[in-house]
């Protein structure tokens, strides 16, 4: 688990620390120079300008006393103190989740196209059920004709019950009768995947809206979760759609996708600075497995050990 997350995170850490290291080796000391370029690559890392301008106040605070640890040592100091800047972000986000407290458990997932929300749908469903529990995924994408099928596909391989109508059909329908189905056979985790266009268009977050208002019809508690899949390789974009879609159907947790193949997985800490919504998935590479509960420990770590675990 956690060495797929270390590789997960290889261009990550390449551009934080493999940095560090580069900035080291040609400066020798903390100075103007060293801070301004090493700016450029924790912005460029989509760490964030708070989060950045938290480490350079924190190493030019230090710099005196960094500059004139031994030689060797100034590559180890500086990436104490982005971990511990780091480390103290994340520990605001440490919400732990249940999925026991109501059953069915009705997950509503939603993001714009081509985050990898269907996806994640299959992960989660075999993850789920390798916690022995019985899971339902509803296909509210109904907008484009091959999402029944994608769907399906996972719903296979994830050996889980799959609810769907035709192309077309309302969307809000096919999570009434997901939540129908998961009831007569006692499911205990519902998954209802959505369709994306632009979350600019007003009548995507209307269709949202609908469905969740259907929910709760069915339990006025539900949907228990409301999760936005972000894709990470995308930065700070991502912190727009998920201001959109909070706006419109209140989000409970995000889910940050293609963590591996990017450079851009600073953006957890943008994430974890701009809003009071915990990451609680994230996904790292294309397979059923490659899904991994956000641990805010191991994922600093994965960020700043060496050599693999
Ligand atoms: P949707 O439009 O939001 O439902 O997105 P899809 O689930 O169809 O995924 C879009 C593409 O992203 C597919 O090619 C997926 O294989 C890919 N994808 C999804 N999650 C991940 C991930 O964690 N890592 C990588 N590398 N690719 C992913
Ligand atoms: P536009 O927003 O005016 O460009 O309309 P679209 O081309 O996106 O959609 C055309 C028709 O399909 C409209 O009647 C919409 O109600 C319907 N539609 C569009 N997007 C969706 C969707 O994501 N889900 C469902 N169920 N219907 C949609
Ligand atoms: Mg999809």
């Amino acid at each position: 688990m956690f060495r797929k997350l270390f590789s997960g995170l290889k261009k990550t850490r390449e551009a934080i620390l493999g940095t560090v290291q580069k900035l080291v080796n040609s400066f020798h000391k903390i100075d103007e120079e060293f801070l301004t370029s090493l700016e450029k690559n924790l912005l460029s890392a989509d760490v964030g300008v708070k989060m950045t301008e938290t480490i350079l106040k924190r190493l030019k605070e230090n710099a005196k006393e960094i500059n004139s640890s031994p030689n060797g040592e100034l590559n180890l100091q500086v990436e104490k103190i982005i971990q511990s800047v780091f480390t103290e972000s994340l520990q605001k986000n440490s919400i732990k989740q249940n999925i026991n407290h109501k059953k069915p458990h009705i997950i509503l997932i939603v993001g714009v196209n081509g985050v990898g929300k269907t996806t994640t749908i299959g992960k989660l469903a075999h993850k789920f059920v390798k916690e022995n529990k019985k899971v339902v995924i509803g296909a509210a994408d109904t907008f484009r004709a091959a999402a029944n099928e994608q769907l399906n596909i996972w719903a296979n391989r994830a050996k889980v019950n799959l609810v769907q109508q035709k192309p077309g059909a309302d969307p809000a329908a096919v999570a009434f009768d997901t939540i129908s189905s998961a009831k007569s056979t006692n499911a205990d985790v519902v998954l209802i995947d959505t369709a994306g266009r632009l979350h600019t268009k007003s009548s995507l977050m209307e269709e949202l809206s609908k469905i969740k208002r259907v929910i709760k019809k069915t339990d006025e508690t539900a949907p228990h979760e409301i999760l936005i899949v972000l894709d990470a390789s995308i930065g700070q974009n991502g912190l727009a759609q998920a201001k959109e879609f909070n706006s419109a159907v209140g989000l409970t947790g995000i889910i940050l996708t293609k963590l591996d193949g990017t450079a851009k997985g600073g953006i957890v800490f943008s994430i974890v600075n701009e809003f009071q919504i915990p990451i609680k998935y994230i996904g790292v590479g294309e397979g059923i497995d490659d899904i991994e509960d956000f641990n805010s420990e191991e994922f600093i770590q994965s960020l700043f050990i060496k050599n693999n675990v």
